[in-house]
């Protein structure tokens, strides 16, 4: 993971160029038709602001139904920055740290937003294995901490991302042994599920047995990476912390006046399965270009591709070739310029709901 962490993202752009082969990232697509029909049906009348109208009553009501938890409360935001943020500063003192992946999103992708909203608490960072934490790692480095009573942090949570940032998925086994360590000290769980419904149609399990019956106890249930235009809804199944939650989120600019726009998107995400066809059409997606990917000389896959993110090293020259008939997608530790043709680039390729196997093809016979 060394070389994603120096190297970060290195992007090629051909201005006002959407190309056909399109892998950069799955918030890049566009939102579902019936997604913008929803939105167009809320739009009419008055409503209520602030969460106060019945489609967000609705959607708590479905979240709930959906999650197996008549009690959980939910939320909505518009970034999963913010669900995971004001999650954990929920369940954080500024004295505690919150123990993830050294490539956990809220790591490397958030600015310091849960340190930030947490009023101080730091991230304690478990060395990954295929994008996971083993439960090992996860222990010793919960052991290392609270050793310094009033001069070192306390334990906080436990953060989890599922699907995770190199595309593979927590098994059920993993997912308990993980949780597991965490309960063992005490520790409540955090799952950044800005790809939830990817690794749970990968899994085949329902969303109790993914988050609180494996004993998660918050989920960031992201949309936005799955055709939504932009809502992910926090859910926190003891519902007692649902209160602090909603000053957190005011405080922190999230509550949305013109809440009823959210809900609607949220609301017809989980009717009739949406969520869940666009989840399998993305995986489905992804799993043919990964098939291509590997029947290709000279391109090695980095990890195994669960769900919609394949990481693969392909040649420089290869990389060339592909930019300049028009594939978009991020090169990962390297540039396309200043070295051999032939040395191998990491690059990372993201299918979303919207891909077609057209678009994968012609790649796939351009490699
Ligand atoms: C995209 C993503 C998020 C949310 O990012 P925002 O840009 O804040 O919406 C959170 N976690 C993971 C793992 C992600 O990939």
């Amino acid at each position: 993971m060394a070389d994603l962490r120096v190297a970060g993202l290195h992007k090629r752009r051909v201005p006002g160029h959407i190309a056909a082969m399109y892998f950069a990232s799955d918030n890049t697509g566009p939102v579902h038709p019936k997604i913008l029909d929803a939105l167009t049906r809320a739009n009419e009348g008055y409503a209520h602001a602030y969460g106060d109208d019945a489609l967000t009553a609705a959607v708590t009501r479905r979240v709930r139904e959906v999650f197996e938890a008549p009690e959980a409360q939910v939320h909505l935001v518009a970034t999963g920055t913010a669900a995971n943020s004001l999650l954990l500063a929920t369940h954080t003192t500024p004295w505690q740290t919150i123990f993830c992946s050294d490539i956990a999103h809220i790591h490397m992708d958030e600015l310091n937003a849960p340190e930030f909203f947490s009023g101080g608490a730091k991230l304690s960072l478990v060395p990954s294995e295929d994008g996971v934490m083993p439960p090992e790692a996860l222990r010793a480095r919960i052991e290392q901490e609270e050793t310094r009573d009033l001069h070192g942090p306390s334990r906080g949570p436990v953060s989890l991302t599922q699907v995770t940032e190199v595309g593979t998925v927590y098994q059920m086994p993993a997912l308990h042994d993980v949780v597991g360590v965490a309960k063992d000290f005490g520790l409540p769980v955090h799952m950044d599920g800005a790809r939830f419904a990817n690794a749970l149609v990968k899994l085949g399990c329902t969303p109790a047995e993914m988050t609180w019956k494996a004993g998660v106890d918050m989920v960031s249930f992201g949309g936005t990476k799955n055709g939504l235009m932009g809502v992910e809804a926090a859910i926190i199944f003891e519902p007692s912390k649902g209160r602090e939650f909603e000053y957190r989120r005011k405080r922190g600019a999230h509550l949305f006046s013109k809440h009823r726009y959210l809900a609607a998107q949220m609301l017809a995400y989980l009717e009739d399965d949406l969520w869940l066809q666009m989840a399998r059409a993305a995986n489905a997606a992804c799993h043919r270009l990964a098939e291509g990917l590997r029947a290709a000389p000279g391109v090695n896959l980095m990890y195994r591709p669960h769900a919609n993110i394949i990481f693969a090293r392909l040649p420089r020259g290869t990389h060339r070739r592909l930019f300049e008939a028009g594939a978009e997608y991020h090169l990962w530790d390297g540039a396309l310029d200043g070295g051999p043709e032939e040395e191998p680039i990491a690059a990372r390729f993201v299918c979303d709901w919207s891909a077609t196997d057209e678009n994968t093809d012609r790649f796939l016979a351009l490699l």
